[in-house]
């Protein structure tokens, strides 16, 4: 039960879903600097651009509604200054067009004669001397019949024809609410003065008697705009917006702005006619690469706009500075951020690649390599666990080989005395038939090629049959074993092998040996074996004796070792003919 339970707590809390799947692919693509890069790059930069915009456009609309009810609220109060300036001037020419004088001096020009209509005319051009004469503000003064036609007989007659086509343009009393009207004038080209009509009723039944026209030198209303400061740059003035020209400008200075912006000027126009009486707007100059904003009013009963300009550069200064600041930290920070990033990144991916190196190698077979490591996080407790593990591995092949070299060394005397042992006579340990087939093989070809003599010696013990019959089979193997020592005795030379050929037949060879010396060494080996007298009953001589045939021969390459036992053998048994316990050498083939 415990295992299953301890397999779980090891697994993660739940397997992820589908889109985390999806995402972890996605990240798993790069490699984990990249990952760490990517995810400081968003972490940093996003907050700065959205902060630094959101600071802009939040500051930039909080500086355009206080502007728009500040500059508002100025426009508005210039326009009622302009409006009691009218005003005065309105009230001036109500009394004189209601005084006795002029009443009566239109009265006689309405009499159906010459004389009184010139006399109306001396006395209504003084009425106006003594009346306006003196005034600054006032630079134009005529009274016209209800025909408007110009009572001044000294008016040069183009004037008097702009100043009739004025008034008769000029709108009916009754359409302006019984109030004088008011429209900019230009007679002569240029500046504009600025006129009010009023029309003149007779007092006794309120018939149309006349009109007055009074020109008002527009510097003089511009006083209104004296101690209006909106702040640097800005400007205010009045707009005819029937023509979109500057009525009425600051008398200190020349309205420059206005002047230079008449696309400006018509865009005002343009709204000031088609919507409220009073109105804000914001005016983005793209050609100047400007914007202004701009308040304006209506001054009632005219086509007039009391407007203020302010340039938005010197307004939003303030916000975009905020956003520079913020930006700037911003850009630090993120600059901060990146180089934080980087260091992280690598102090995680370059352990890592070093892990991935050192693993490399080790799977070469290379267990030697170890991660240094140092601190206290994941990384080092991988290296610190992969270090155990590879000297683990390590060891352990050492260990390994260890064994399998000892093993292999077991295997190779086991080899060896295997094949010793298939090479030796368990009887008598001395060489086996097998080994003296090979060797005698590889001796003819030895000598075939030097061209030197080899000796076989073919060795039969005598009567032999008789001597296991008498002394018995165990006795007969002892016999046979010191037959075999004495041969392996006589076997000097590195290259003689004395061999057991099979029951109680041995073999002798010996290289480099010519018949003298083969039949001497034959001789040698009956001569020791008579001389050890080992009893032999059944012999006619009592002891045991050996017959020994001679072969020698210097081989070519047809010679076969087959031959060469046989001609030993045939000699053997000669020996035996002869009587035994004798050597005889047989001939060549
Ligand atoms: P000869 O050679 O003089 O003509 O007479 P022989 O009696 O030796 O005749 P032969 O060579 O035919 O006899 C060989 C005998 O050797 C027969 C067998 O009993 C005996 N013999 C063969 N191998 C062994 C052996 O391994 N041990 C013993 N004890 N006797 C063996
Ligand atoms: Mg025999
Ligand atoms: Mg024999």
């Amino acid at each position: 039960m415990s295992a299953p339970t301890a397999m779980a707590a090891a697994r993660p809390p739940s397997a992820p879903g589908w889109p985390e799947r999806q995402l972890t692919a996605l990240l798993r693509r790069s490699a984990i600097r990249h990952r760490l890069l990517a995810a400081f790059i968003v972490l940093t930069l996003l907050p700065l651009l959205v902060s630094g915009y959101i600071s802009y456009t939040e500051s930039s609309k909080a500086i355009q509604q206080k502007t728009q009810l500040f500059a508002t609220e100025i426009v508005k109060q210039v326009a009622k200054n302009v409006q009691l300036q009218m005003a005065a001037i309105e009230t001036g020419s109500e009394a004189l067009a209601l005084s006795d004088a002029v009443q009566q001096a239109l009265a006689r020009y309405d009499l159906d004669s010459a004389t009184e209509k010139g006399r109306a005319r001396a006395d209504l051009t003084k009425i106006l001397l003594d009346a306006y004469g003196a005034r600054d503000d006032i630079s134009q003064k005529y009274f016209l019949d209800p025909h408007n036609r110009v009572l001044d007989p000294q008016v040069f007659a183009q004037l008097g024809r702009g100043v009739e086509q004025f008034v008769a343009a000029a709108p009916a009393a009754a359409a302006n609410q019984g109030r004088p009207s008011w429209a900019a004038l230009d007679l002569w080209g240029g500046n504009p003065s600025i006129a009010m009509v009023r029309q003149i009723y007779w007092k006794r039944d309120n018939r149309l008697a006349g009109s007055l026209l009074l020109g008002v030198r527009p510097a003089h209303l511009a006083t209104v705009f004296d101690n209006v400061h909106l702040g640097a740059g800005s400007e205010i003035f009045v707009l005819d917006s029937r023509d979109g020209s500057a009525l009425i400008q600051p008398r200190e200075h020349a309205g420059a702005m206005a002047a230079a912006a008449p696309a400006l000027l018509r865009a005002i126009a343009a709204s000031a006619r088609g919507g409220e009486p009073t109105g804000f707007l914001a005016y983005p100059d793209r050609a100047a690469g400007a914007g202004y904003f701009v308040a304006y009013t209506q001054i009632p009963r005219t086509s007039w706009y009391v407007v203020s300009i302010l340039p938005d550069g010197a307004l939003l200064a303030e916000a975009q500075s905020v956003r520079n600041k913020i930006v700037s930290i911003g850009l630090l920070c993120f600059l901060v951020a990146i180089g934080l990033a980087y260091m992280i990144a690598r102090s995680i991916s370059a352990p890592l690649e070093k892990l991935a190196c050192i693993m490399r190698e080790t799977v070469t077979g290379n267990y030697a390599l170890r991660m240094d490591y140092e601190g206290g996080d994941e990384l080092a407790l991988l290296s610190q666990k992969f270090n155990e593990m590879a000297a683990n591995i390590s060891q352990t092949t050492e260990q390994l080989e260890a064994r399998v070299a000892a093993r292999t060394r077991d295997l190779e005397l086991a080899n060896e005395k295997l094949a010793a042992l298939s090479m030796t006579d368990s009887l008598t340990a001395i060489a086996n038939r097998r080994r003296f087939d090979a060797a005698l093989e590889a001796e003819l070809h030895r000598a075939a090629r030097s061209g030197q003599p080899v000796a076989l010696l073919m060795i039969d013990v005598d009567f032999f049959k008789n001597y296991n019959d008498f002394y018995g089979h165990q006795e007969g193997d002892a016999c046979l074993r010191k037959v075999a020592a004495l041969l392996q005795a006589h076997a000097r030379r590195a290259s003689d092998l004395a061999a057991r050929y099979g029951g109680e037949e041995f073999v002798m060879l010996a290289a480099d040996t010519d018949a003298d010396a083969a039949l001497a060494l034959a001789e040698a080996l009956r001569l020791a074996l008579e001389a050890l007298r080992l009893p032999h009953a059944k012999s006619p001589i009592g002891c045991v004796s050996i017959s020994v045939g001679v072969a020698v021969l210097t081989p070519n390459e047809h010679d076969t070792a087959d031959l060469f036992i046989r001609s030993a053998d045939k000699a053997m048994y000669r020996a035996k003919e002869q009587g035994r316990n004798r050597v005889v050498l047989g001939g060549r083939k």
